[in-house]
């Protein structure tokens, strides 16, 4: 046994430190990127935000809101071919999704068909809960191989060795975050994890040496949640429960007696999503998901507004012109949980 005595942190270990800027004003600040990728000349320019490709944020309904401020949605695996042909012609734009698939040779083909339907797609993210085994390092190069001049994501992963490995077997950008989501129960099932701030911070260092990118996964409760995210160095950061609850995200409305709405929202490993896809749990998985419901909170676009304003203002607290430059003139301070704490009663708008 071996115990690693490096403190690793979380977003609620950090905040931002504020700066003496010359920025005028929030509205100074850009937060659109220009990317270019290391294993293909492809480009790709926009808001580095991603919907999770789950089944309640992957969604058509949620891409169409979020092509719209130039943002990005990982669609989630269980579209048919036929759904994304009507969805092409329905005005989902392919410039701002990417097609998600497993790591068996049969999603691997549904992949195949998938691309097949239009040409402009660009990116593909291969998501696996585990992405440390062999076998996935192995789906990635064949990915790499049978699209070589596609954009490819790929995870997850939390440490360096394992961004650096897969970035070297052909992803462009690998997906960090083993434990940190909303709906995550991994790390009480299983107990495996790690701090989602020191995993981003890590992972960068790892892929940016390489030339490659990371997308922060799971764990931003708060748009300033993500600003400290891009802080820590991730390129992109993918979010699930801060796009759930909406009218365009998935999930079925509820209202309570005393009038109060609320939208269901679940892991994708949750008995709620296994039974609803698989028809079943696999004998030899336990659920490390959970199903929740989120306050009901209107429309998308109104929430995406925030996020951005909150990134916006992050930016402006440092004097970043750019979301690019938020690693540099970021200093973050250690603070204790109990200064984190927000003590509240329930919010008028909640
Ligand atoms: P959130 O933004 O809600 O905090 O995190 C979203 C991320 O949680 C997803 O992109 C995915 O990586 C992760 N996730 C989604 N469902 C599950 C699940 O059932 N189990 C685990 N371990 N992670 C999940």
């Amino acid at each position: 046994m071996r115990v690693e005595g490096e403190i690793k942190l979380a977003f609620d270990d950090v905040m931002i430190r504020p700066k003496r800027s010359t920025l005028v004003s929030r509205s100074d600040v850009s937060l659109i990127r220009d990317f270019s990728f290391k294993h293909t000349d492809r480009k790709w320019s926009g808001i580095p935000v991603a919907a999770a490709n789950m089944d309640t944020t992957g969604v058509f309904s949620v891409a169409t809101v979020l092509q719209d401020h130039g943002m990005l949605t990982c669609l989630q695996k269980f579209y048919s071919v036929k759904e994304l042909e009507d969805a092409w012609n329905k005005g989902v734009s392919p410039n701002n999704v990417a097609i998600t698939c497993g790591s068996t040779e049969e999603s691997l083909q549904l992949l195949k068909r998938k691309m097949a339907t239009n040409p402009d797609l660009q990116m593909i993210c291969i998501d696996v809960a585990n992405g440390y085994r062999e076998v996935f390092l192995d789906f990635v190069k064949v990915v790499r191989r049978d699209f070589p001049d596609k954009i490819v994501i790929a995870g997850n992963v939390a440490t360096n060795e394992m961004t650096e490995a897969l970035i070297l077997a052909g992803a462009d950008v690998v997906k960090v975050g083993i434990g940190p989501g909303s709906v995550c129960t991994t790390r009480k099932v299983a107990g495996v994890g790690y701090p989602q701030l020191s995993a981003i911070a890590e992972c960068a260092d790892a892929a940016h040496g390489l030339g490659g990118h990371v997308m922060a996964d799971g764990g931003c409760n708060s748009p300033g949640d993500i600003a400290k995210a891009f802080a820590a160095g991730a390129d992109f950061v993918m979010l699930g429960g801060l796009f759930a609850g909406h009218d365009e995200s998935g999930g079925e409305l509820m209202e309570t007696k005393d009038g109060r709405l609320f939208k269901s929202f679940h892991g994708m490993s949750s008995s709620t999503a296994m039974e609803r896809h698989y028809g079943e749990i696999a004998k030899h998985r336990a659920p490390e998901g959970k199903a929740v419901r989120v306050p009901y909170r209107g429309s998308l676009s109104t929430t995406v507004q925030s996020i951005l304003g909150g990134v916006r203002s992050s930016c402006s607290y440092v004097g970043a012109r750019r979301i690019k430059d938020l690693p540099k003139c970021t200093t973050f301070i250690r603070v204790t949980q109990t200064t984190n704490e927000v003590y509240r009663g329930l919010e008028l708008d909640e």
